[in-house]
């Protein structure tokens, strides 16, 4: 059995997560990790995820505890993952990692850790985001520069970064097949005179609402006629269950970096 450690188990992901992993034949949870000043240390890991009580308690403390796992699984703030990029490195633990929000600087901290460790780091590990990554891929291609490429997503009221990572995401898989720089091209938001569109801009526009657990669509719309690439995730079981799905097949890798198209074999 795979030994999995996930870390954030209080949150909505971690949660999800510690009853996927249960649910995985070829995986078993031997760490639950949270904040340090989580009220919420020692607690059941298995009763906090609604799976009933595995006297795992949870820890804070991830130097404690660096033995006890193969794979960690991180859905949680940038900065802790950080720092729990580099604990996996130095103990030489591989790495998956969903959490999103990072500044430049804190990717460039996390992806220096792949040197050293096997880490696979993806936006959305749901299966159908990322075949909507490829499909978008082949309709940026096909569709190229005749078209507005605009891109909108939902969540739900409690989510602390915009755009989401998927739909960055989406916007640099477009970007990139067109041969533009999404740094450059990249709209987030308009109001007032805003003036005509730019054909070579890509535009992001944000919901937050409610429950929604993430919604996306990416839409190329010419003259006449549009496409539109559409994903609605109606439950955080499609992630966790790609990250475990994730935390397998690493579990032979090399250190390097590695995403979800890898894993899927959609590359
Ligand atoms: P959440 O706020 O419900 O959970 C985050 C948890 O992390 C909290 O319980 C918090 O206490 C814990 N945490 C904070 N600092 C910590 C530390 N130092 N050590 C251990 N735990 C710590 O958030 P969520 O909705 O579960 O989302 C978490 C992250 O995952 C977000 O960045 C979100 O965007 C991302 N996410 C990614 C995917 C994907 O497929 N890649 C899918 C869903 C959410």
């Amino acid at each position: 059995m795979l030994r999995i450690a996930v870390t954030g188990a209080a949150g909505r992901m971690g949660k999800t997560l510690i009853q996927a992993v249960g649910n995985h034949p070829e995986t078993e949870l031997t760490v639950a990790l949270e904040r340090p000043d989580s009220s919420l240390i020692g607690a059941d890991a298995g009763e906090l995820a609604g799976i009933g009580r595995n006297n795992l308690a949870v820890c804070g403390d991830i130097q404690a505890v660096i033995d006890d796992f193969d794979v960690l699984i991180d859905f949680t703030v940038p900065a802790a993952s950080v720092a729990n990029a580099e604990a996996c490195a130095a103990g030489g633990k591989k790495l998956v990692l969903g959490t999103t929000g990072f500044t430049d600087q804190q990717k460039a901290g996390v992806l220096a850790c792949a040197g050293q460790s096997a880490l696979c780091m993806a936006s959305n590990f749901s299966t159908g985001v990322n075949l909507c990554f490829k499909l978008a891929d082949m309709a940026a291609r096909v569709l190229g520069d005749d078209v507005d490429i605009e891109i909108s997503e939902a969540h739900h009221r409690h989510k602390i970064d915009a755009p989401s990572g998927t739909a960055l995401s989406l916007g640099e898989v477009v970007a990139k097949a067109l041969g533009r720089d999404l740094k450059e091209v990249a709209v987030y938001g308009r109001e007032g005179q805003t003036g005509a569109r730019d054909g070579q801009t890509i535009g992001f526009a944000t919901v937050r609402a409610g429950d929604i657990v993430g919604d996306h669509t990416v839409m190329f719309a010419a003259e006449g006629e549009r496409v539109e690439i559409t994903h609605k995730a109606s439950s955080r079981m499609s992630f966790a269950r790609g990250a475990v799905r994730a935390a397998v097949w690493l579990a032979d890798k090399s250190p390097g970096l590695y995403d979800m198209q890898d894993v899927l074999g959609l590359k």
